[in-house]
């Protein structure tokens, strides 16, 4: 897949009162890179059979909250429009909502629009914190979901009692006004591709947005295979096989899933097949750990240490100018699938999604 090598580095007025050099961050291949998607931690309550091993006694690592607001206010001043806070399970995060109003207070250094943040969520602690994150600034929520029946869901999550609870965490993130909530549900063959129906109705139902996600090689296990994968082309037969599918456009250029909803409208799906159908060539994200590196893909072979840059006495232009080096690195795309693809150095659990 050929990448468009675009051209680089136009001056952009700043807005006034924003800080840095004016030049929207881009990386080697011209992409404006506006989302960052910054893990808080790496520690989480589920332990998916996508994501994690069952074991417990991992290793974690967290940075206090005061670390991820410095690094955060640098990356809007270059040009981070989204921010997307994630983990692990952020919501067990002390100092989230902190963090969430601070974060809000930041203005885009290129756009009139709001700074918008969300957050990806198991949904399990959610029920008691949707509110409260709303009133500190939060935008929008995603909640992992990966099955509408308790027994497929505690297969998956290796936790009991949780569907109960993400049910409720979902009614309240609407109550809350932070809707439409989107439901993140990763199809693992063998485990839960027989919710693809049902998840259709649930997205017509609950009023939700319902987004099916091909398992990535991320996992920590090792147990991926192309077998596993649930190919985009799969699920949209299966749902027009109940219902007929109506394509939706995209909401940006750089959006990950492919949009539809039903003929009469009520519903919204969304599928985001990184394996079978690639989106690299618009790619506008960053990551950072919750240990404070740099990724600069998903499936990068190295992190870049920024917090250890930080703790050494960086200054906020320091750190600009040490991101914008090491974006020029960012990969073209990912290797899924090809002779020599290597999995990447951190399972997703240690990236952050
Ligand atoms: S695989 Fe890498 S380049 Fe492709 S969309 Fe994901 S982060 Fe972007």
């Amino acid at each position: 897949m050929a990448t468009t090598l675009l051209p680089i580095l136009e001056a952009e007025p700043l807005l006034s009162g924003a800080t840095g050099s004016g030049v929207r961050l881009r990386d080697g291949h011209g992409r404006a890179l506006t989302d960052l998607r910054v893990s808080v931690t790496d520690r989480c309550n589920y332990k998916c059979v996508y994501c994690r091993t069952g074991n417990d006694g991992a290793q974690y690592s967290e940075l206090p909250i005061a670390a991820y607001a410095r690094m955060l206010r640098v990356f809007v001043s270059l040009g981070i429009e989204k921010i997307r806070l994630t983990g692990g399970e952020p919501l067990l995060r002390t100092g989230l909502l902190e963090l969430v109003r601070e974060t809000a207070e930041l203005r885009p250094a290129f756009t009139d629009a709001p700074l918008d943040i969300a957050i990806t969520t198991n949904g399990h602690l959610l029920a008691g914190m949707a509110q409260p994150l709303k009133d500190a600034g939060l935008s929008r929520i995603t909640i992992s979901m990966d099955a509408v029946d308790p027994e497929t869901f505690t297969r998956i999550t290796r936790v009991p009692g949780g569907f109960e609870r993400v049910r409720a965490g979902i009614r309240a993130a609407q109550d809350a006004g932070l809707g439409p909530v989107k439901i993140n549900c990763v199809l693992l063959r063998g485990f839960n591709e027989s919710q693809i129906e049902a998840f259709a109705e649930f997205s017509r139902s609950e009023r939700v947005i319902v987004r099916f996600i091909e398992f990535m090689p991320l996992e920590e296990d090792r147990t991926w295979t192309p077998e596993t994968v649930v190919p985009m082309s799969e699920i949209v037969a299966r749902l027009n096989a109940v219902r007929p599918l109506v394509a939706l456009p995209p909401n940006h250029a750089s959006e990950t899933a492919r949009r539809f909803t039903f003929e009469d409208g009520v519903g919204e799906i969304g599928i985001i097949a990184p394996v079978s159908e690639p989106f690299c060539g618009h790619c506008s994200r960053i990551r950072l750990t919750s240990d404070g590196k740099l990724r600069t893909c998903l499936f990068s072979q190295t992190d870049h240490d920024l917090a250890g840059l930080m703790l050494r006495g960086a200054s906020d232009d320091d750190m600009r100018d040490w991101i914008r080096g090491m974006v020029q690195q960012k990969e073209a795309r990912h290797h899924i699938g090809e002779p020599g693809f290597l999995k990447p150095s951190r399972s997703m659990v240690h990236i952050g999604g």
